[in-house]
């Protein structure tokens, strides 16, 4: 049976690229129908994150310029993830995509994405095949950040960002999970079905400026691991034990040099520095025992993660 499509287009502050984006979009869904791949009831909808700029205004004259695009605004920014989610939950359609605004991911591979859902296939990555037009620092703080999530065991698709098609059960899949922090990067491996990758060449921004500047990046990172891996916590413990036996092999190692050797136990040092190295690990690890309160404290709220403005 031929899917409906949705485009999922999350847009912060996209003036500048929206226009272009639109008219790609709507020529890939021509493209798609006239090929039967997708019906004719296919959409576009984007999703408004509580832009400043003129984003809203020229989504509602995209809608009114053509029955396939539609769009919602949401009440305020919160966030790249938060608004995906709104999107990918309040659409129809039996497959749905999701892209970034600023035209990185390549259009075009929505068609093969499609062509891979047809064949039965329920989750389909985008995956980069090279990241030359990310700058230098982005490509290896990347790399970094999968091998280290790699290693405390949180499986992600490499080189995936958000740039996807998921199918419509795997999109009532993600509507049961209810937690507040959203990282689907994370999450859409753990609902399963049939996956596969289809490679891109990641392009620059055609407009704009990265509304990810490394502030967010950092917080992005950061989430993805306390959101999934509960290692740092185990790495505590493993270094309480570590750090307590070493200290009572010194205590013995004292005792048998006040009383059988009777040496003198050389001046402050070995005393005053495990104090401060003690102190150290200690605030080191409160303050990571403190992330994940902060999380459960965060999601025992069970706050609501967007509201819907407006719809179109
Ligand atoms: N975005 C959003 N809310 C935000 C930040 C970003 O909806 O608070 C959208 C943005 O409009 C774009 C996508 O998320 O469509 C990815 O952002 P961007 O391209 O700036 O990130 P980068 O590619 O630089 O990591
Ligand atoms: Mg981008």
């Amino acid at each position: 049976m031929t899917p409906r499509l949705a485009i999922v287009v999350p847009c912060y502050n996209e003036e500048e690229v929206l226009p272009e984006t639109n008219n790609r979009l709507l020529a890939l869904l021509s493209r798609l129908e006239e090929l039967q791949l997708t019906t004719p009831e296919s959409t576009i909808n984007y999703v408004d994150d509580g832009s400043h700029d003129n984003t809203w205004a020229m989504i509602e004259a995209f809608a009114a310029a053509d029955t396939r695009v539609h769009g919602i605004k949401l009440s305020g920014n919160r966030g790249h993830q938060n608004a995906l989610l709104s999107g990918l939950l309040s659409v129809e359609g039996d497959a749905v995509v999701s892209i970034d605004a600023d035209l990185q991911d390549d259009v075009s591979v929505i068609e093969a994405m499609v062509r891979e859902f047809n064949t039965g296939t329920e989750v389909v990555y985008g995956v980069r095949d090279s990241r030359q037009t990310d700058t230098v620092f982005k490509r290896n703080t990347a790399l970094i950040y999968y091998n280290f999530m790699k290693k405390m065991g949180v499986d992600l698709v490499h080189n995936h960002a958000d740039f996807r098609l998921l199918g419509r059960r795997a999109v009532e899949a993600l509507r049961q999970y209810g937690e507040v922090n959203m990282f689907l990067r994370g999450i859409v491996p753990l609902i399963g079905y049939r996956a596969a990758t289809v490679k891109y060449d990641r392009a620059e921004r055609f407009a704009g400026v990265s509304k990810y500047p490394l502030r967010k990046m950092l917080a992005f990172a950061a989430e993805g691991i306390t959101s999934f891996s509960i290692v740092p916590l185990r790495f505590i413990t493993l270094m309480g034990f570590i750090i307590s036996g070493f200290s009572f092999a010194m205590i013995l190692f004292i005792i048998y040099g006040k009383t059988v050797l009777s040496a003198v136990i050389p001046g402050w040092a070995s005393s005053v520095v495990p104090t401060y190295f003690l102190g150290g690990i200690q605030l080191l690890s409160i303050g990571i025992l403190g992330e994940y309160v902060a999380k459960i404290y965060l999601e025992t709220k069970q706050r609501p993660r967007y509201f819907v403005e407006k719809s179109i």
